[in-house]
């Protein structure tokens, strides 16, 4: 009996370390993408955390809640005016 404790003690401390690991990359990855995001030639004010979507026609970033064309005709987005 105590050999199948001893067992179940290394099997649930190798998933918890196996989950600190998964934890501890998603964490170094977010890192990553935020410092990537902050090297860019981007604005401040563009690091809100509303999604942008590439416009493909004149390659600019628009809202992707709200897109808005630019001043291409062309543009894939819808114009206010
Ligand atoms: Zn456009």
């Amino acid at each position: 009996m105590k050999f199948l404790v001893f067992i179940s003690l290394l099997v649930s401390g190798w998933y918890i370390l196996r989950w600190l690991q998964q934890f501890e990359n998603g964490r170094r990855l977010n890192r990553e993408r935020g410092a990537g995001r902050r090297n860019g030639t981007q604005p401040r004010r563009m690091m809100r955390t509303t999604d942008t979507i590439l416009c493909k026609r004149c390659g600019t970033y628009v809202p992707s809640d709200f897109p808005t064309a630019c001043d291409r005709g062309d543009c894939p987005f819808p114009g206010i005016g």
